[in-house]
């Protein structure tokens, strides 16, 4: 096995919960552009090692092209592996197994997110436009070789995070 530890530099500081209040209603509003333009109310943001500085902002396209793997593929075109594990995913709810997969082999080096896939997939029931894969990030993380941090569910911010799904959602 080759060694791959520089693309483990030492992680960013971790972030205030000032910061993770501040950048999660970033993320918020991400999604809510996004349902207003017709999309999921999906959002994401990736902020860089100072945990203040937005890189990138994606919101959802649609049921295969999620915010946040989108947002892995654009960010490692654009800077190095090195780099992204210094930086934080924030998103508003919790990425699904994919999008867990892109963080992964994206190499971002921490995720926030505001409610869990398990509240989603309350809300969203068996909507065929989202059916929702009730599979924790944590365990598709668990299973690999990197130690992504992640740091969620922030539930004294779920009404911001649910406003824009409660009545959405057309699952039984
Ligand atoms: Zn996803």
């Amino acid at each position: 096995m080759s060694d791959n530890t520089s693309i483990f530099p030492q992680r960013s500081q971790l972030p205030t919960i000032d910061q993770i209040h501040t950048n999660l209603r970033k993320a918020i509003d991400v999604a809510n552009q996004a349902k207003q333009f017709g999309k999921h109310p999906f959002g994401c943001i990736l902020v860089g090692p100072d945990n203040q500085e937005v890189l990138f902002r994606q919101g959802n396209i649609n049921t295969l092209n999620h915010a946040e793997s989108t947002l892995c593929r654009i960010a490692f075109d654009m800077y190095p592996p090195e780099f992204l594990w210094k930086c934080t995913l924030y998103t508003n709810f919790e990425p699904c197994c994919m999008c867990a997969g892109s963080i992964y082999w994206g190499n971002i080096g921490r995720v926030v997110y505001g409610l869990t896939e398990s509240r989603l997939l309350e809300l969203t029931g068996n909507d065929k436009e989202n059916m929702t894969l009730d599979l924790t990030c944590t365990t598709v993380f668990s299973k690999g070789q990197k130690d992504i941090q992640v740091l969620g569910p922030f539930e004294e911010l779920a009404n911001e995070v649910l406003k824009d799904h409660l009545e959405f959602w057309n699952g039984d």
